[in-house]
């Protein structure tokens, strides 16, 4: 297959297109990022690498850690897990109250917010150290001791997380949330706070197109069952109310994040991770969703 040239295309017509979203906004920090920029890299499972443009820069990784922390609990966790959090769409906003309330506390998905704060309270219960046990299994999946949370990014989260806060009242008033209101916030807001390039977002996520295995020390990190469950998770909710759009235009299991940033797979091929921080309404990248359809329609493969 002829990715480079593939992706070169895909940078050309980006570049011709017009941007008609905006940068999140709604944590002051991730305002101040530069509107232009645009990386995509692809990481293939016979260990060749592509890509363009910023790829090598670092940006705020926001709800893509959803699934890094989905997956550190279910390394640690048993199947119980799912009791407290359910793997169904939501067909809602990914920081939305509604269900919540007529749901008994239980969140549609862990990469809705809801469901990400209920598994930070679970990492919480579990690990020594949280904070630290989270950025070393980054780490561990990047083989990469640089990548940290961005304290500029925190601060500015934290101060506007009246949502988020409201999101664990309800959640603890359900008897969901184990711990104290602030310590799960502050886990949450850290791992949204990581910063990661694309190509190293696509390192970290070989892990979920290589059956659970890091590409470039054969580690077995997760068991493939484990990696169907997420991978299917990210394909059924991964895009929140928009999930069904990406599935429909990209056909590939991902997650998204309001950085800009999105991180898809197509198992026993490769990952691929693009970065151009306009939103669409939904809070998915814009640019993000037409490269990532453009890849699949350029190929000729998705996993449909
Ligand atoms: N930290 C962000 C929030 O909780 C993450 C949202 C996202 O990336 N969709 O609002």
């Amino acid at each position: 297959m002829q990715y480079q040239q593939i992706l070169n295309t895909i940078e050309t017509e980006i570049l011709a297109l017009k941007n008609t979203g905006n940068v999140a906004s709604y944590i002051p920090e991730l305002a101040k990022v530069d509107a232009n920029k645009l990386g995509m890299h692809l990481y293939c499972n016979d260990a060749s690498h592509y890509g363009f443009g910023n790829e090598d820069e670092r940006f705020s990784i926001q709800s893509i850690s959803k699934v890094f922390s989905l997956t550190l609990a279910m390394s640690l966790l048993d199947d119980t897990l799912f009791e407290r959090v359910d793997v169904e769409p939501s067909g809602d906003p990914f920081n939305s109250l509604i269900q919540l309330e007529y749901e008994n506390g239980i969140p549609r998905n862990p990469l809705i917010n809801a469901g990400a704060l209920v598994i930070a309270d679970t990492l919480i219960s579990t690990l020594e150290n949280p904070k630290k046990d989270f950025l070393d299994f980054i780490h561990k999946i990047t083989n990469n001791t640089t990548i940290k949370s961005n304290q500029k990014v925190f601060d500015s989260e934290k101060r506007y997380s009246h949502r988020n806060a409201s999101l664990l009242n309800l959640m603890k008033s359900f008897g969901n949330i184990k711990n104290d209101i602030e310590t799960v916030l502050d886990l949450y807001i850290f791992q949204c706070a990581i910063e990661m390039s694309c190509s190293e977002l696509a390192t970290a996520f070989m892990i979920y197109a290589n059956a659970g295995k890091t590409l470039f020390n054969d580690t077995q990190l997760i068991s493939p069952i484990k990696i169907k469950r997420i991978n299917a998770i990210m394909q059924t909710c991964g895009f929140y109310d928009e999930a069904g759009e990406f599935s429909f235009r990209v056909g590939l299991p991902g997650k998204s994040g309001v950085g800009g940033g999105i991180a898809a797979i197509h198992p026993g091929q490769y990952a691929v991770t693009v970065w151009s921080p306009p939103l669409n309404p939904k809070g998915n990248s814009e640019h993000g969703m037409y490269a990532l359809e453009r890849l699949t329609t350029l190929t000729g493969y998705s996993i449909f």
